[in-house]
């Protein structure tokens, strides 16, 4: 097949690679850039390495990997991109070079030509300052591995246009991927959404309420997790994982609930990144991971649960235990932040979808917390409320209460955060 689409890609790191993949997969010529042309060589090479293996495992046939693999192309000169359909900009993530890109891209490309940032923390709308089309700039956010994560966030800054979004809906689409709209805000959906998951964890390792493995199987028996936070802040990077969380945080000026936790603060100036570095909540260079980190735990022989954890957890058919409250306390702080979300900047069947194909979460908080009965949810919020000293994460979004107040209780009233046909 001959395409007339045409696709750029600026930077042939991880994402730039993965996205090119994706593209000639697709049916796009990829033109893709980089300040070293020799890594887009390398990296077209491993593509056509990969969709051999595809062709070997029966996923596609040798006449579609060769026609994919004739479809990439190192490209030369912005010039060529005048009048590429899109554009997707995976540079690092400096926003000097982001912004020269984009200033350069302004002067070749025509306004027909979708202008996409793979950025993970920059504002949209600090990156499209200056820019005379700024109105067709937009966060196409992809998850790595790019060729294998279905998920796309779509960031509408302020001065993206609303048929800008149309167009990269039907990007995603050409993509074969599913993509999320969400206004631009620190961590978009996904890495705001999860913030609660590690940093509540955190929290209750800080509080002496659990050790790490305690709360890895909590998360996982209950909630239906893969891998529970600490395991995962092993697989992800304690630094990598620390320098999102400050992103949030700063972003959204310091708020409390979005505080880096200062055990992971310690394990990082330590050198313990995870599994990386051999070590870090546990230890890695033995095949059989061994908790490498131990804190004094608190004495909760007298713990009980409350009546809203007991009704939590009969929702869940589960006991009212111990590993219960500690699995409750992280998600209800997810579900609270991803109340929060749903009510300034995406739609719940976004947030949900976010967590489910960004992070593998078994279920969207929003749908688990319509699941569970939003008044009981609410409850369990206020209770964590007080129990933890007003810490905010756990003060319940307006949302929530606008929706219990409505008698939007979740699937038992057929309308909750999402709807429910009965
Ligand atoms: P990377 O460092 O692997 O790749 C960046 C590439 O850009 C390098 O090959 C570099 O040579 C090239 N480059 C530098 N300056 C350039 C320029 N002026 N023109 C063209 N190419 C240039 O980075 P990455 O991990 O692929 O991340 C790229 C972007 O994607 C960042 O904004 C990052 O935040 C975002 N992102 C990364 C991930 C991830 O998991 N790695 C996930 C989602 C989004």
């Amino acid at each position: 097949m001959i395409s007339n689409r045409v696709l750029g890609v600026i930077g042939s790191g991880t994402m730039g690679e993965g996205i090119a993949q994706c593209g000639a997969v697709a049916g796009y010529k990829v033109l893709t850039f980089d300040v070293k042309p020799e890594l887009v060589i390398q990296a077209n090479a491993k593509i056509a390495e990969r969709l051999d293996g595809a062709v070997a495992k029966g996923k596609m046939s040798k006449l579609e990997r060769d026609q994919a693999v004739a479809r990439l192309h190192v490209g030369k000169s912005y010039d060529e991109l005048k009048d590429a359909e899109v554009v997707i900009e995976a540079a690092p993530e400096e926003l000097a070079l982001k912004k020269k890109i984009f200033a350069e891209l302004d002067r070749v490309c025509s306004a027909k030509v979708l202008r996409g940032t793979n950025t993970s923390s920059l504002s949209i709308a600090t990156i499209a300052e200056g820019l005379k089309h700024a109105d067709r700039l937009l966060g196409i956010h992809f998850f790595n591995p790019a060729p294998v994560m279905k998920l796309i966030e779509l960031v509408q800054g302020p001065a993206t246009s609303d048929q800008t979004m149309v167009e990269g809906r039907a990007v995603a689409a050409f993509l074969a991927k599913t993509p999320v709209k969400v206004k631009d805000s620190p961590g978009f959906i996904g890495n705001r959404v999860n913030r609660p998951f590690y940093l509540q964890a955190l929290h209750l390792l800080e509080k002496g309420e659990a050790d790490i493995r305690t709360i890895d199987a909590a998360v996982k028996s209950i909630g239906g997790f893969k891998m529970g936070p600490f395991e995962l802040l092993d697989l992800i990077g304690l630094d990598i994982n620390l320098s999102v969380t400050q992103s949030v945080y700063e972003g959204f000026n310091k708020p409390d609930r979005f505080r880096p936790s200062s055990i992971q603060q310690k394990l990082v100036e330590s050198g313990h990144l995870g599994r990386k570095s051999g070590r870090g909540f546990y230890d890695h260079t033995n095949g059989n991971p061994a908790p490498a980190f131990e804190s004094p735990l608190r004495d909760a022989s007298s713990w009980k649960p409350s009546k809203a954890l007991t009704d939590f957890a009969a929702a869940l058919g589960k006991p009212a235990d111990r590993a219960m409250w500690l699995y409750a306390r992280i998600i209800v702080a997810v579900i609270n932040e991803g109340g929060l979300t749903a009510d300034t900047i995406a739609l719940p069947r976004d947030v949900d979808v976010t967590m489910e194909l960004g992070f593998n979460y078994p279920q969207g908080p929003l749908g688990l917390a319509d699941f569970v009965g939003l008044p009981i949810v609410q409850k369990l919020m206020a209770d964590f409320h007080t129990e933890s000293g007003q810490s905010e994460c756990y003060r319940a979004n307006a949302l929530l209460d606008r929706l219990v107040a409505d008698g939007k209780w979740g699937e038992q009233s057929a309308k909750g955060f999402l709807y429910h046909a009965l």
